[in-house]
């Protein structure tokens, strides 16, 4: 077949059974391996459109197609939005009743399946692997979340490990891996341990370019920086390092009249599989969290996600970021941060020790300490966040992506150099007296403060007492950040965090280095950003997708499936933009493939007149 004949043939199946117009980045590249009969290894980002990547080629090709995936919730989710299209999709896994599986059973022996989803120590099961080589015409093995089968990632599974062992039973069925998270290390694994042979490997870009990334610094009303933001409306989460800190921001959303649930280790499996099951289907509108959520939750419509908390790296940041906006519409990231939570943040490394000995665990604590430095180095930067991550993973990106808000409100770069020196002689001051002190001090110190403290101590004495008056805590805490940053200063720890010196210090001082900072306003200024993240719909239009997604809450209420399964925001979108009014309208809709026209086009067009005629 020629490409272009190819090409038009997977456009066609794309609408048909999809109803999308077009692949995502990547996505062809990898559905044409496939179908040519290779095994392959790609790596994409969440949100890129994985399950694609296999569905279409699963359809497209005869047979049966298995999937491997470690969570019950995803197979399960994935299976429902299959059913949806029209596709022939099954699930096989331990929590099923006898009778559920004796059911798969019977569909997978008459060859009634295109697509099945297998945990993987089902698969491994007593003969299972021998009842496919004998009764189904096996075409594709996936393997999804494929950095499952190793150490080195983040969420190791040993029945992973196993699965080369149907590889070797079905030596000629192509075996395609995915996952979303891969270092060079964890990629290798997956190509050795699951014995792919000559894999084409993918690998996608890990720009989102459809979420706006920002930090801010926090202050004493974050809380109402949260609140504002769920007032606007989106299904958003909010991450929090601590169960207590989860609570009580619930707890006051709540009584802020937001519906708002927590999630942590802390509570039942039972609620937090109730708390959850709210949130994916639209009846809570906001999860507050720890970092325990979020793995397994396929929600393709959260607009916005706030770290209240400094995340622990930057890849967990990327990720948990990125749960935001998977169905491609706008979505809003922000990281909240202070110099108290960096200290905070200090602490928890400290006290990484070993749970018998009490010695510190140097080696874990070392690189804990590596990556938060990168966590700050990021949220400090006054460079386009977008451009930071991606260097991240190894990738250019040619700043301003104009999606963030170091390249929406560029700060501008101030000479500092007065004010450093000013910062760091009463540091010398204080180091000739053999005294040191943290940075709130030596700011008090600056400004001239009467503490009992400062007074008592005599240090209103100091040439530098009060030169640096004019200027706010706030403005001098981002010099003292700024020089930490830049290794002009250290702090280091005496029990409490202490200032001190350095061989950067020494130039600034002697005037042979200057200092320039980007400066935030001290009262961060309510930018132009908001909007521009915010689904971009104003009047009739936004009337109009608010009655559209009333008609899909009830749908998918009386369905008993996630809104999102019958049509996502996307969707909706597009249809209040178009306005269809008529099948041959409504076809036209991404995400409206031939059975959901079938399924839904009566009813959502007719919502449509209505409010025509309203
Ligand atoms: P991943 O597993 O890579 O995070 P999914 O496979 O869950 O991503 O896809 C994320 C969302 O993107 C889903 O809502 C899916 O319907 C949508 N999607 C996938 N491919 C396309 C496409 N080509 N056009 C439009 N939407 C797509
Ligand atoms: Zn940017």
């Amino acid at each position: 077949m020629s490409v272009s004949s190819q090409d038009v043939r997977l456009h066609r199946a794309l609408k048909q059974y999809f109803g999308f117009d077009a692949f995502r980045p990547g996505q062809q590249a990898v559905v044409r391996d496939a179908l040519e009969g290779r095994d392959v290894l790609a790596i994409m980002p969440t949100g890129g459109g994985k399950s694609l990547c296999f569905q279409l080629p699963a359809l497209l090709r005869p047979g049966l197609t298995v999937v491997v995936s470690p969570l019950i919730a995803l197979m399960q989710d994935q299976v429902r939005q299959l059913r949806e299209n029209g596709i022939d999709a099954d699930v096989l896994n331990s929590a099923q009743d006898a009778a559920a599986g004796t059911e798969v059973m019977r569909r997978l022996d008459n060859r009634d399946l295109k697509l099945l989803y297998v945990a993987p120590e089902r698969l491994m099961m007593d003969g299972f692997i021998e009842r496919l080589q004998r009764h189904a015409e096996l075409s594709l093995i996936v393997v999804d979340e494929a950095h499952c089968v190793s150490e080195w990632g983040h969420d190791f599974r040993p029945e992973y490990r196993q699965l080369h062992r149907i590889r070797a039973a079905c030596p000629d069925v192509p075996v395609l891996a995915f996952t979303a998270t891969a270092t060079p290390r964890v990629r290798d694994d997956i190509v050795t341990q699951l014995h792919l042979q000559d894999p084409a490997r993918h690998l996608a870009s890990f720009n989102r370019p459809n979420l706006f990334y920002a930090v801010e610094e926090k202050t004493r009303d974050s809380y109402a920086r949260v609140r504002d933001q769920a007032r606007r409306g989106g299904s958003g989460i909010v991450y929090c390092s601590s169960r207590r800190r989860v609570d009580e921001l619930a707890d006051k959303l709540a009584g802020d009249g937001i519906v708002a649930l927590p999630y942590h280790a802390g509570l039942s499996a039972a609620a937090r599989r109730d708390h959850q099951d709210h949130f994916i289907s639209d009846a809570a509108q906001v999860m507050v969290a720890t970092v325990a959520f979020g793995m397994g939750i396929n929600k393709p419509d959260v607009r916005w996600v706030i770290h209240y908390d400094l995340p622990k790296t930057l890849e967990a940041y990327y990720q948990e970021a990125g749960r935001a906006g998977r169905d491609g519409e706008p979505g809003e990231c922000t990281l909240l941060f202070s110099l108290g939570d960096i200290h905070s943040a200090e602490q928890m490394i400290r006290n990484k020790v070993h749970p018998a000995t009490g010695e510190p665990l140097e080696q874990e604590q070392r690189i804990a300490r590596q990556q938060l430095r990168e966590v700050i180095d990021y949220a400090e930067s006054a460079v386009c966040r977008r451009t930071i991550q991606l260097r991240y993973f190894g990738e250019t990106f040619e700043p301003p992506c104009k999606q963030c808000d170091n390249c929406v409100q560029p700060r501008p770069v101030t000479d500092c150099t007065v004010a450093a020196q000013q910062l760091l002689s009463a540091v010398a001051r204080l180091a000739q007296r053999r005294e040191r002190f943290g940075s709130t001090y030596v700011i008090d110190i600056l400004r001239g403060a009467r503490t009992e403290k400062l007074l008592s101590n005599g240090h209103d004495t100091l040439s530098v007492y009060g030169l640096g008056k004019d200027q706010p805590v706030a403005w001098w805490r981002q010099i003292v950040r700024a020089l930490l940053h830049e290794g002009l200063l250290a702090e280091t720890s005496d029990g409490f965090p202490v200032l001190v010196l350095t061989e950067g210090s020494r130039a600034v001082l002697q005037g042979r280095r200057t200092v320039e900072v980007a400066l935030r306003p001290v009262k961060p200024s309510k930018g132009p950003r908001a909007s521009k993240a915010a689904l971009q719909l104003e009047g009739a239009d936004a009337r109009l997708f608010e009655a559209l997604r009333q008609l899909r809450l009830g749908l998918a209420r009386e369905a008993g499936v996630p809104p999102y399964v019958i049509f996502t925001d996307a969707s909706l979108h597009a249809m209040a933009v178009a306005r269809p009014t008529t099948p041959e309208a409504f076809a036209e809709v991404p995400g409206v493939g031939a059975r959901k026209l079938e399924a839904y086009g009566e009813i959502f067009t007719a919502a449509v007149r209505d409010f025509l005629t309203l």
